[in-house]
């Protein structure tokens, strides 16, 4: 409620100045996901208000329908956008944010910690790539009116990232698996596959994710090592 308060805050003020709102959606809107990859325009299966995950993908849906009705009610330029798995340095791993948990896991030789079996698979995308896409939204006069899907389509497996991290970084860590019901709240629902068609934002503004998954691990080493020594000083 008070993210939809905040939301139309913005709207109105950004209606107010004439100025162009690019508003942060998520790729949770898609729930369980109808197929696969997740197209912007694709039907939506979200959980029962039971389950509190689905709160916050219904609270984003609720901004961008929002943000829909002041685009076409008052012509207010908003460029809705559906962030898929991010990563890169300076990440924080305090709310489980995966990538950064295993690469200071594979740091400190602790194990590596998956949730469930390790088949479910994600995407992701280098911060800068995902700036780059923003900056190209925000800048292009098209692109208002329309939601976009940001994100990688090179998808890998949580076990297959344990391992890359693992091995990419030299470490002694072991990799374990952890139930799903130690890992989080009864009742929660982890999704299988997270893959975004990106096809709507590469042929607007021709961006396409450049940054390699290796690359940006190697990124998150450098930053948490340099991290760490200035830490200690
Ligand atoms: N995950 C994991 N070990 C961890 C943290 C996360 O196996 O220490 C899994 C999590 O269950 C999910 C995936 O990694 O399947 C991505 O989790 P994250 O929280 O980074 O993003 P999500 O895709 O859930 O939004």
């Amino acid at each position: 409620e008070t993210n939809v308060m905040g939301t139309e805050a913005v709207l109105r003020a950004a209606l107010r100045y004439g100025t162009r709102v690019l508003l942060a959606s998520t790729s949770e809107v898609y729930g369980k996901g109808s197929r696969i990859p997740f197209g912007e325009d694709d039907d939506i299966l979200l959980g029962p208000t039971s389950k509190s995950r689905w709160g916050y993908a219904a609270s984003k849906m609720v901004d961008e329908f929002l943000g829909m009705a002041y685009y076409h009610e008052h012509g207010l330029e908003v460029v809705p956008f559906r962030l898929f798995n991010t990563t890169g340095p300076r990440q924080s791993s305090r709310y489980g944010m995966v990538v950064p948990r295993f690469v200071g896991q594979a740091l400190r030789n602790d194990p590596i910690t998956i949730y469930g079996d390790g088949s479910q698979r994600r995407c992701f995308c280098d911060v800068q790539d995902v700036v780059r896409a923003i900056i190209a939204l925000s800048l292009h006069p098209d692109a208002p009116g329309r939601t976009y899907n940001v994100g990688n389509t090179e998808e890998i497996s949580i076990l297959g990232l344990a391992e890359l991290v693992r091995d990419q970084l030299g470490s002694a860590s072991e990799i374990v698996m952890i139930p799903y019901e130690q890992a989080y709240a009864p009742g929660f629902e982890d999704m299988q596959r997270r893959v975004p068609d990106i096809s709507r934002v590469q042929s607007l503004v021709g961006w396409r994710p450049e940054i390699t998954l290796a690359e940006t691990l190697d990124r998150i080493r450098a930053g948490m090592i340099a991290e760490v020594a200035t830490s200690k000083l």
